[in-house]
């Protein structure tokens, strides 16, 4: 409803529109019954914007024109917390979870809660009004990303009603699976790297310098904790603490339930279970705690969680189904992977047809044969993966994998290097496909509007069979392709104009030549300023620059000298791609140069995609510790390489401490 009076004041004119603006968020994340159509919320926003900048007297710094995000912020002020943020006590099994229950003294009263897979922040309200958003941290201090935390809808700037003095809420800012999956499509399209999980995706959004940024990533939050509070007649259990602050507009959990039992607590685990999927958003598991708050404080804490309460992961979900497949793709350095192909099933709330088989010798000791019923697991990653096979239901009928002994796409020799398979044939179309897309993204050459779909049209219609032949490409070549107008043809022949210019490192990691990876190519390009001084260099050469093996420094020595290599780079240098280095080449502050060993299990990556993200970033991943090691990044059940981490003295991170980094 909105009704217009044309002789209105400004400043109640600000006021109102401010109004239906808080009212019309507060309908939308704390009734669920929105009554605004989006167009009507982003017109108003719009008339609002415009009326606080005509009249800069009015400006305020809890108006909802904040949620479209201010100026960008030079970096991130480190905050104390008052009151720490631990981390909860994981628990996997119902008996584990009943064994708590019997020792904080049976019988008392819990609350059970869906525990969101996001990032865990605390927001600080003074009188109603929203001073700051500090991210967890190490839990005693965190990040202040208040003006990221303003652009998210959900979360009020000014609480309604009687608000407490202080009142600091605890909870957990996600992205919803929809905003997730638009993200990771779009990224896809622009060749960028996919984000592993919401999480991870909300970890980067949240430390985008740019609010604006953060404006247009669609977050989410709910509370589900607290810090500091200031607060007379405050309520005296978590149950009636979640209800009033509710009230104030603060989004809570609708799924709360109050157990008085330990049937009642595993009843309610077990029956969220099936529900998970409906949500919209990443759930892992469920948080119970003590009702009370009286009985939490006696309760109390060890150093590390506090002792009143814990959190009940729901395992990966996994399903079976018949594998009807095995086709191997092909990589850009010639790599086989193996890909199954299974009758359509049901798992973790998408439809799975695909999963990966990791490698030849993976898929020989698991006894994986065609036509067997697999189990398929899918946890927070993108990717499932086939974890087992159901010997009992074989008829006799299924056929073992076998390795193919030529290249499914070209046709050329394959050979074996331990557990991998190439395609050795240096003229593989397929590989070149994926070169180019490697070339294309945005840590390498940065083409925009290159993205893989561009690529794959300009390889398969033969416009591109060599990198300089992209540097030919007109738009009058383009516009027959799909997707292609007059504008986006000129844009994307001035993009692939503009990449001549990125440098010697960064075409050196594009042309992909195996073991030379961006931050491999970024040591040559510091020592060697130029192609020809790198072609005078040797072996041994080589094997002096930081963190060369003998492997590498042979097959850098060959890639440069080889016949296709020198036409590689002659021909890219007539097309003006420059080759030398331009500037001094920097990476990520924190990872750029660090000889970096990843060991045990991790809970948000697969391995192959943090490499590829700690590479992106400048470091070099190897697979043993050494003295020359930076980082060792350990994950759950790290065994022997942790052990020598700790002998040789090297840092130690563990995941928390890597997601921190990553997104800082
Ligand atoms: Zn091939």
């Amino acid at each position: 409803m909105r009704i217009i009076l044309y002789n209105m004041g400004i400043e109640n004119r600000i006021n109102e529109v401010r109004t239906l603006l808080e009212q019309a968020n507060f309908e939308y994340y704390i009734d669920a019954m929105p009554t605004m159509a989006d167009s009507e919320y982003d017109s108003l926003m719009g008339e609002l914007l415009e009326l606080e900048e005509k009249n800069p007297e009015f400006l305020d710094s809890n108006s909802p024109s904040q949620r479209v995000g201010g100026a960008p912020v030079p970096g991130f002020e480190t905050v104390t917390h008052l009151v720490p943020m631990q981390s909860i006590d994981n628990t996997y099994t119902l008996s584990d979870l009943q064994l708590w229950h019997e020792k904080i003294g049976g019988s008392i009263e819990c609350t059970c809660d869906p525990k969101i897979d996001g990032v865990a922040i605390s927001l600080r309200y003074e009188n109603g009004i929203l001073m700051s958003g500090v991210t967890r941290g190490d839990g005693e201090r965190g990040d202040d990303v208040t003006a990221q935390v303003k652009t998210i809808r959900s979360i009020p700037l000014k609480l309604r009603g009687d608000a407490p003095k202080v009142l600091e809420v605890r909870g957990e800012i996600f992205m919803p699976n929809s905003s997730f999956e638009e993200i990771n499509a779009t990224r896809e399209k622009e060749g960028e790297q996919l984000f592993a999980n919401a999480r991870n995706a909300t970890a980067g959004t949240l430390k985008s310098l740019d609010p604006k940024k953060v404006a247009k990533r669609k977050l989410a939050f709910l509370a589900h904790g607290k810090g500091e509070v200031q607060w007379d007649g405050a309520p005296d259990t978590w149950a009636a603490f979640t209800e009033s602050i509710r009230h104030f507009g603060i989004p809570v959990s609708s799924q709360l339930l109050i157990c008085k039992t330990a049937d009642e607590i595993l009843h309610a685990v077990e029956g969220f279970s099936s529900r998970r999927e409906a949500m919209g958003f990443a759930i892992d598991g469920m948080v119970i705690r003590v009702n009370a708050f009286a009985k939490q404080s006696e309760l109390g804490a060890t150093s590390k969680s506090p002792r009143w309460c814990i959190a009940f992961k729901y395992p990966a979900e996994r399903a079976q189904t018949k594998l009807l497949e095995v086709n191997w793709q092909v990589g850009k350095n010639g790599t086989l992977t193996p890909r199954a192909t299974m009758e359509p099933i049901h798992l973790a709330g998408t439809t799975v047809q695909h999963a990966t088989l990791h490698n030849i010798d993976e898929m020989h000791r698991k006894d994986i044969r065609v036509g067997d019923i697999v189990t398929v697991e899918k946890a927070g990653e993108i990717i499932p993966q086939v974890v087992g096979v159901k010997e009992c239901e074989r008829d006799g009928s299924q056929v073992p994998v076998v390795p193919p002994s030529s290249c499914p796409v070209c046709d050329g020799p394959v050979e074996k290097e331990g557990p991998k398979l190439y395609c050795v044939n240096p003229e593989c179309p397929a590989q070149f496909r994926e070169k180019v897309k490697w070339f294309s993204a945005r840590a390498q050459m940065n083409i925009d509007g290159l993205g893989d779909k561009v690529v794959d049209q300009l390889v398969d219609v033969g416009l591109v069979k060599h990198f300089a032949d992209l540097y030919r490409l007109t738009a009058e070549d383009l516009l027959p392709l799909e997707g292609f107008a007059q504008k986006s043809a000129d844009a994307l022949v001035s993009a692939i104009g503009e990449s001549k210019l990125r440098g010697f490192a960064r075409v050196l990691s594009g042309v992909g030549i195996r073991l030379v990876g961006r931050a491999t190519s970024k040591v040559i390009a510091r020592k060697y300023n130029n192609f020809k001084l790198l072609q005078r260099a040797t072996v041994e050469d080589f094997l002096a620059l930081n963190d060369f093996g003998l492997i590498t420094a042979e097959t850098l020595h060959k890639a440069i000298h080889s016949e296709q290599g020198v036409e590689l780079f002659s021909r890219l240098a007539d097309e003006g791609v420059l080759l030398e280095s331009t500037e001094v080449l920097s990476g990520d502050p924190v990872f750029d140069g660090k000889v970096i060993v990843i060991t045990g299990t991790l809970e948000h990556w697969e391995r192959k995609q943090l490499t590829e993200e700690l590479e992106q970033r400048g470091a070099k991943v190897t697979g043993s510790v050494s003295k020359k090691t930076d980082i060792v990044i350990a994950g759950e059940k790290a065994g022997s390489k942790l052990k020598k981490a700790q002998e040789l003295g090297v840092e130690v991170w563990d995941e928390e401490q890597l997601l921190a980094s990553l997104s800082g």
